[in-house]
């Protein structure tokens, strides 16, 4: 891992576990937000991030901001989009980041090494190379040519109150008792519903 990485970056990849576009893009994004809403405390319990997808970005939002799922201040929408909103619950600020990035969507090479490993061939090195290409790109992107940053009203999501939990009929393990589901007349947890 190069030096030259600012170390942000640098311990985020170490979390991960590897460097890549996605990591890259949250790492952006997650910048970007922190400037934005001039949370630049780390790790700051007023900060909550609404995610819109759960790839690789996320863990460098997570790791750079501080919300994570354990906390409560990272919320997950599975929209499957590049779509990130954060509120400073301090100062009533919010922020949506969507990713606006086309330099690579008319370049041919992806569909084509796609298509070739799709027929068996062994294309990992050029992969490779595509990949690093696109995680630099990424890197050094104009922030505007990028990023779609827009100031967003609303209030964040209510925070995740503690509810009463239940023993499930069939497992006798504890469960929170808005994930009940009933199974021939007996509260059951979910995994034990979805068991045949
Ligand atoms: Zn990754
Ligand atoms: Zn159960």
């Amino acid at each position: 891992m190069s030096d030259q990485f600012d170390p942000d970056l640098r311990d985020a990849v170490q979390f991960h576990g590897h460097l890549c576009t996605g990591l890259t893009l949250g790492y952006r994004v997650a910048k970007a937000a922190l400037r934005e809403l001039k949370a630049d405390r780390p790790h700051d319990e007023e900060l909550v991030a609404v995610v819109e997808n759960d790839s690789c970005a996320v863990d460098a939002i997570q790791f750079i901001t501080g919300a994570t799922f354990g906390k409560g201040n990272l919320i997950f929408r599975d929209y499957g989009k590049h779509v990130y909103t954060f509120y400073n619950r301090a100062t009533g600020k919010g922020v949506r980041i969507s990713e606006n990035y086309r330099g690579f969507e008319n370049d041919a090479r992806y569909p084509e090494l796609k298509k070739r490993q799709d027929a068996g061939e062994d294309v990992s090195r050029e992969m490779d190379q595509f990949k690093m290409e696109k995680t630099a790109a990424i890197l050094r992107a104009d922030e505007k040519e990028f990023l779609n940053i827009e100031p967003v009203a609303a209030h964040p999501p209510a925070e995740a109150k503690i509810r009463a939990s239940v023993r499930c009929a069939q497992c006798g393990e504890r469960f929170m008792e808005s994930r009940g589901r009933v199974k021939g007349g007996k509260i059951v947890c979910i995994p034990c519903f979805e068991r045949i």
